[in-house]
């Protein structure tokens, strides 16, 4: 039988420490299924990336780092607003898998009452990788391409993604 896991993050955007934790859970399960999560956001500070741009930095990153794009599939899912029934939603739009990888302890905590197997994934230079940071410097004019892969950076700038989070930042201060 596949052997199956599931990461659930937003990824805004995908950095080399997640294509690290993907290559790293790709040693453990068969197959890997990426959710990009929150998939309805996207346009704000914390969520500046749509789903479909989150999905193509993924393929991409995960093609540069060689990995075989026939173990891992990856879709959106939006959120909803009720906690209790977010595992049976995930379930209804995922292929089937059996173990979670999350470092969420709430994401833990509603697959593990559902029956699922729970893992914490290794994190991999976490206070270099981290989206928080990534976006902070985007804005800021600070280096932050060397913290996302090649071709990350290549969507990044199809999109033009330093001039859409300065912008969001400029209207972001003006909302709050
Ligand atoms: P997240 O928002 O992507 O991550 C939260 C924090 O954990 C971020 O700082 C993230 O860093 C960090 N992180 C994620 N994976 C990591 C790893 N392997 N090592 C180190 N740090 C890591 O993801 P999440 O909070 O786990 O939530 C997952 C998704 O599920 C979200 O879209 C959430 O909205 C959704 N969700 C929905 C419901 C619902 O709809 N009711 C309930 C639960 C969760 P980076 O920014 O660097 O990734």
């Amino acid at each position: 039988m596949v052997k199956r896991g599931i990461i659930i993050g937003r990824f805004q955007p995908p950095h080399r420490g997640h294509v690290e934790v993907f290559k790293q859970i790709l040693r453990e399960v068969d197959e890997l299924i990426v959710v990009v999560g929150s998939a309805q956001e996207s346009h704000t500070l914390e969520n500046p990336f749509t789903a479909g741009e989150r999905v193509l930095m993924i393929s991409k990153a995960l093609a540069e780092a060689r990995v075989d794009l026939s173990r891992v599939h990856i879709i959106p899912i939006p959120d909803v607003n009720n906690n209790a029934i977010w595992v049976s939603h995930v379930t209804s739009l995922s292929p089937p898998f059996e173990i979670v990888y999350s470092g969420n302890p709430l994401v833990r905590r509603l697959f593990k009452e559902a029956g699922f197997e729970t893992k914490t994934p290794p994190m991999f230079k976490r206070k270099e990788y981290w989206g928080t940071e990534i976006r902070d410097r985007m804005i800021r004019g600070k280096r932050w391409e060397e913290l996302v892969p090649e071709a990350v950076l290549e969507v990044m700038r199809e999109i033009k993604a330093v001039e859409r989070l300065k912008d969001l930042s400029k209207t972001d201060y003006l909302l709050r």
